[in-house]
């Protein structure tokens, strides 16, 4: 047997990226400023309904911006998701701030809302107009909601929280791109948004990231601080300790390219989605994550929980189909680890034990979601 290998989510680069990146080339406009970044910037806008988009080197970045801008810093907490890619607890650290973790749930994977209102409820006090986590004596200063796999908790009830309780909301919607509630593209629900076009997400410009607001003054403020804060056009002089987080020029031409072919990519991801479901729904003990019918999910990468996931991870990936365990929760990362992890049962762990993202590129054939279909079942069959 020498069947080809099907990887996990690569990008499809089947418009004008060649022509967008020659253009780059042939003017030597490759660098940081050019009109593609603008270009890029205003499409992910218009794309996602936000007043304002500015494009960063990567999505960690445009995080760690994000809470820069709203005041996190040292002596400060973030109250993040336990059960996210690792960039969401780093580029709180970056601040200075300490993440709070809170516990997944077991439906939609996204933070459990009851374990969050409970937590701020009985372990929270305010004091001189900020909450405080009384076990630290420290600000909580923001919340950091992930739209896990393109997926949206209950918007409406997490925005009730997060208002009662007077926390900015900046969301790691860095896998979100495509995915709305209620019809609001994912991004545009707190004060500031992100995405990330890394070389597994939806569209991607090898690496790269964008910040999405609808504040004005905020979106000149990213602009400033990740391009080195200078304030002159000739002078080289930098009002405050600015960043090199910008987009260069010819990764924002990929990204131009890519936007136009985005829509056609979330119609081939929902096909995608919808045949796995298909194939594998009732078989054995696998079970989807589930979406509410206020949010249509960018069906970015499919995955899955069974208890022989394990094995299947083995076998699969020798079996030349690439697949990955979901992510290790943060608290069981040696660097987060000691950070307070609010949970009731452990959920992130039976996630992370059970959890299995399978091939899911845009350019996955039918045939191929087949193969891996037939693979996967053939495996769990003969355990
Ligand atoms: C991809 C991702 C990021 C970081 O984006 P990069 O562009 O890789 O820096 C942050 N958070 C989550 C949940 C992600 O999946």
């Amino acid at each position: 047997m020498n069947e080809k290998l099907i990887p996990l989510s690569v990008p499809t680069l089947a418009g004008n990226e060649w022509k967008y990146v020659k253009d780059c080339l042939d003017t030597g406009w490759i660098s940081s400023v050019g009109a593609y970044v603008t270009e890029f910037e205003k499409k992910v806008a218009e794309f996602t309904g936000a007043g304002f988009a500015v494009a960063t080197v990567n999505g960690t970045a445009a995080l760690h911006i994000c809470l820069n801008m709203v005041g996190v810093g040292p002596e400060d907490h973030v109250i993040i998701p336990n059960i996210t890619f690792v960039a969401t607890a780093n580029s709180v650290w970056y601040t200075g701030a300490e993440p709070i973790l809170i516990d997944t749930n077991l439906t939609d994977w996204q933070m459990d809302l009851d374990i969050l209102e409970k937590f701020l409820a009985e372990e929270t006090t305010a004091k001189d107009g900020n909450l405080v986590y009384k076990k630290t004596g420290k600000v909580i200063r923001a919340i950091m909601p992930v739209h896990v796999l393109g997926n949206i908790c209950d918007m409406d009830r997490f925005l009730a929280i997060a208002e009662k309780y007077d926390l900015v909301v900046i969301e790691d919607s860095t896998e979100a791109l495509g995915s709305t509630y209620k019809g609001k593209h994912a991004g545009r629900f707190g004060t500031l948004g992100t995405v990330s076009f890394n070389g597994n997400k939806i569209i991607s410009t090898g690496g790269g990231g964008m910040i999405i607001t609808d504040n004005e003054e905020l979106a000149k403020k990213a602009k400033h601080l990740t391009t080195t804060a200078k304030t002159d056009p000739l002078e080289y002089f930098h009002d405050q300790v600015g960043y090199n987080y910008r987009l260069v020029n010819v990764l924002a031409a990929i990204g131009v390219a890519q936007m136009e072919q985005l829509p056609e990519f979330i119609v081939r991801k929902k096909e995608v989605v919808q045949l796995y479901k298909d194939k594998l729904g009732g078989f054995a003990d696998i079970s989807f994550q589930e979406q509410s019918d206020d949010v249509t999910t960018n069906g970015w990468l499919f995955t899955i929980r069974t208890k022989h996931r394990p094995l299947l991870i083995q076998e699969l990936n020798k079996r030349k189909i690439i697949c990955r365990p979901f992510w290790t929760p943060m608290n069981q990362l040696p660097m987060h680890k000691n950070c307070h992890y609010i949970n009731d049962h452990d959920n992130s762990s039976a996630l992370h034990m059970s959890g299995i993202s399978i091939p899911s590129s845009t350019s996955i054939t039918n045939e191929e979601i087949d193969r891996v279909v037939d693979n996967i079942k053939d495996i769990i069959q003969h355990v």
